[in-house]
C-alpha cells in the first residue's frame, strides 16, 4: 500500500513539475525509491516480528524491488531478509549504534553481547567499521553480515 501511495505522490509531483517549472523542488522531496525507507519510530512495526520500532540504534531496513522493509532489531533483518541482502537480491541497512547513521548492512561490522540490550534481545549491534565496533566493545568478536546470516545462532540464544 505504501509503495502505491509513494508512486502516486511522485506522479503528482511530476505532473505539477510539468505545469510549473518551479515545482521541480517537489520532485526532490518525493519519497526516495532507493536507500533506506523512512522509519516512523513508535508507529511503524517490524516486518519480521510485528513489534513497534522504537530504538533507532538497533533499527534496520531492507529494500527489494517490490517492498520496503523495516525492522526493530538486527536479528529481525537477518531473519526477514538476511539471505536476500547477503546475496544482493535486496539492499539492507543497519544503524551504527554509536552515531545512529545508516550503514549498508553488507559493509557494517557487527558485535554480539548480552550487555547490548536490543529490542528482541539478540544483543547485536552494528558499527560502520570493525575499529569502531572494537572501540565500543573492546575484546568483542566482530562479525560480517554474511557470518550473521550463515550462523544458526542469529537469534537470541547467542
Ligand atoms: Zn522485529
Amino acid at each position: 500500500m505504501r509503495t502505491i501511495t509513494r508512486r502516486r505522490l511522485i506522479g503528482l509531483a511530476a505532473a505539477a513539475a510539468a505545469a510549473a517549472p518551479g515545482a521541480w523542488l517537489l520532485l526532490e522531496r518525493a519519497p526516495a525509491q532507493s536507500g533506506p525507507p523512512e522509519i516512523r519510530y513508535g508507529r511503524d512495526r517490524c516486518d519480521a516480528c510485528g513489534m513497534l520500532i522504537s530504538d533507532p540504534r538497533y533499527a534496520a531496513a531492507a529494500r527489494r524491488p517490490d517492498a520496503a522493509l523495516r525492522y526493530d532489531d538486527i536479528a529481525c533483518l537477518v531473519r526477514g531478509a538476511g539471505h536476500a541482502v547477503a546475496s544482493g537480491v535486496a539492499d539492507g541497512w543497519v544503524h551504527d549504534a554509536a552515531t545512529e547513521a545508516w550503514v549498508e548492512a553488507r559493509e557494517a561490522a557487527y558485535v554480539r553481547s548480552p550487555a547490548i540490550r536490543t529490542p528482541m534481545s539478540s544483543g547485536l549491534a552494528a558499527y560502520a567499521t570493525a575499529a569502531q565496533a572494537l572501540a565500543a566493545h573492546p575484546g568483542a568478536t566482530v562479525f560480517t553480515f554474511a557470518a550473521l546470516v550463515g550462523a544458526p545462532a542469529a537469534g537470541p540464544r547467542g
